[in-house]
């Protein structure tokens, strides 16, 4: 992705005008074939519409996306159907997403119809199949998504994505609309597929706690832009960015004994109607100078494959606990 850029609202007509939502301000970022890249920010933050910006299932106001080197923005429908293959996603309501009227055995079918990969009877036999690498039984197939349970229709959702042997997927908070106990089991089957099919996988989520084990890269959003990204063991070591040390902070302790109530940042996530000037996170941030308000850090190489935005960065250092956070 280079400098994407999108944006919503903002028509002015004659008796009514909305605001600009600056959802996404520009992103570049660069995706390896078969790592699992996660995009984490709290909600709002414009992860989920970079997400589908990447996928051009929303066209962006700015910027170009590029998929094996070619760029995907301006590609004409016919050319992005053939592409639409190769590029899946899985969304974080399995049931908002899954046709309540259509069997599952024809919900895991349509891509296969639509891209023409099996006809007739072995459009059945591609769906059993489907259906027991997500660890569905095949006479699933006859019924209907409400039968399920969150995590059974998760698994639907990830046989319809594999349905068109995709190269990547993306997973939109795949599993934060589930149970503890059933998120680890769908983290799980998403970690053997990526083996299984070499997928490459983009996680979104809204906390770092669920995606640092199968993670190789992580990128940090705030208010639309990266603040930090990083391979994920440094970034979980030695957080750069005020934000993710934050976030860190912010993740509960396993054991139970060990666990402080979670520590939060001050303050709400401001409007992105209207962006804070200079650091978009000075409102928040508990190392903010005069400088911070006023000028607009960019995202500068610290080493090791590890990009910050913070004008402070060096100086702030490891994560001190207890700094930023609303002790009451
Ligand atoms: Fe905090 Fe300033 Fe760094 Fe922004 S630039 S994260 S406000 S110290
Ligand atoms: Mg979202």
């Amino acid at each position: 992705a280079r400098g994407l850029v999108k944006r919503f609202g903002g028509r002015r007509g004659l008796f009514e005008s909305s605001p600009t939502v600056h959802a996404v301000n520009d992103v570049s970022l660069q995706i390896r074939r078969g790592e699992t890249f996660a995009i984490v920010g709290e909600s709002g933050c414009g992860k989920s519409t970079l997400g589908r910006l990447l996928l051009r299932l929303i066209e962006p106001s700015e910027g170009d996306v590029l998929y094996e080197g070619q760029s995907i923005t301006s590609l004409p429908s016919r050319d992005m159907r053939r592409l639409r293959r190769d590029l899946q996603i899985i969304f974080q309501d399995p049931f908002a997403s899954l046709n309540p009227r259509m069997t599952v055995g024809d919900i895991v079918a349509e891509p296969i119809r639509l891209h023409g990969l099996a006809r007739g009877a072995a459009v059945r036999a591609r769906v059993s199949e489907l259906l027991g690498i997500v660890g569905l039984r095949p006479e699933y197939a006859d019924r209907y998504p409400h039968e399920f349970s969150g995590g059974q229709r998760q698994r639907i959702g990830i046989a319809r994505a594999l349905a068109g042997e995709p190269k990547l997927i993306i997973g939109d908070e795949p599993v934060s609309a589930l149970d503890v106990s059933i998120q680890a089991q769908v983290i799980n089957l998403l970690e053997d597929l990526k083996e299984r099919f070499g997928l490459t996988l983009v996680i979104v989520a809204h906390d770092l706690a669920v995606i640092r084990h199968m993670s190789d890269r992580v990128a940090v959003m705030y208010l639309g832009e990266i603040v930090e990204m990083s391979p994920v063991d440094p970034l979980y070591e030695k957080p750069l960015h005020p934000y993710t040390q934050a976030l860190l902070r912010a993740i509960p302790a396993p054991d139970p004994k060990d666990r402080v109530a979670p520590q939060l940042l001050q303050g709400d996530v401001p409007n992105p109607t209207d962006l804070p000037s200079g650091c978009r996170f000075h409102t928040r941030c508990p190392h903010a100078q005069p400088r911070c308000a006023q000028e607009h850090p960019a995202l500068e190489d610290a080493g090791d494959g590890r990009l910050v935005a913070c004008h402070f960065w060096r100086e702030i250092g490891e994560a001190e606990p207890g700094i930023g956070v609303d002790d009451s």
